[in-house]
């Protein structure tokens, strides 16, 4: 009788987010965190000590600066491209010439110039953002940005995530022809109205990218 619970004071663990009594978490590095996520949650905080390890200390980036990123990807990325032509475009020529000259049809060599030149473009800049994501945790764009890329625990890539991340964005959002205006229109809607800033592939890969410094 008159037996009253005594009065707890409820928080939610910034890690897995469940709510639990205030005496049942712990307060590391400004963040609440039950028992269950306290050992990974420190060896993440020792390991790294950046902006990564803890959500709530996490600055996410908006479309704007991860436009500017991309657009200065496609920047350094021109340089090859350019390259690549100026390589290239002779040998198309010679080989236009040279099939009039013997009256057979240009319009194989030209289609298997243009397959090739697409295919080592596009495998180019697959490696560059795969190998990019995985060991820099961003392309040259997103580092000129301050912005880098994580997952939703705050681990960096794994190779399986960097490739599916490129294929998600270059071939899924933005490779098909016509229906890619609606996906990456969708896609930056999605990334402008989340509270994390997830584009599609982002949440498709359980992705966020946030700045470097907190
Ligand atoms: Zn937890």
């Amino acid at each position: 009788m008159g037996q009253e619970a005594p009065v707890q004071t409820v928080l939610a663990c910034s890690q897995c987010g469940r709510a639990l009594a205030q005496s049942d978490l712990v307060h590391i590095a400004g963040n609440w965190v039950c028992a269950e996520c306290k050992p990974a949650f420190l060896s993440r905080v020792m390991a790294s000590g950046d902006a990564g390890a803890s959500p709530l200390a996490r600055r996410y980036g908006g479309f704007w600066i991860r436009f500017g990123a991309r657009f200065i990807d496609g920047l350094v990325f021109m340089v090859p491209i350019l390259i690549f032509a100026a390589v290239l475009i002779p040998n198309l020529i010679r080989a236009g010439s040279q099939a009039r000259n013997t009256a057979s049809t240009p319009n194989a060599a030209f289609a298997a110039l243009g397959v090739t030149f697409f295919v080592v473009i596009f495998l180019a800049g697959g490696c560059y953002e795969i190998l990019m994501l995985k060991y820099r945790s961003a392309t040259l764009g997103k580092m000129a940005c301050g912005l880098k890329v994580i997952r939703s625990d705050g681990r960096s890539l794994s190779w399986g995530v960097c490739f599916g991340r490129f294929f998600m964005w270059n071939v899924v959002t933005s490779g098909i022809p016509y229906v890619n205006s609606v996906i990456m229109l969708v896609s930056a809607i999605m990334l402008g109205v989340d509270d994390e800033k997830r584009a599609l592939h982002d949440r498709v890969c359980d992705t966020r990218v946030i700045y470097k410094q907190a």
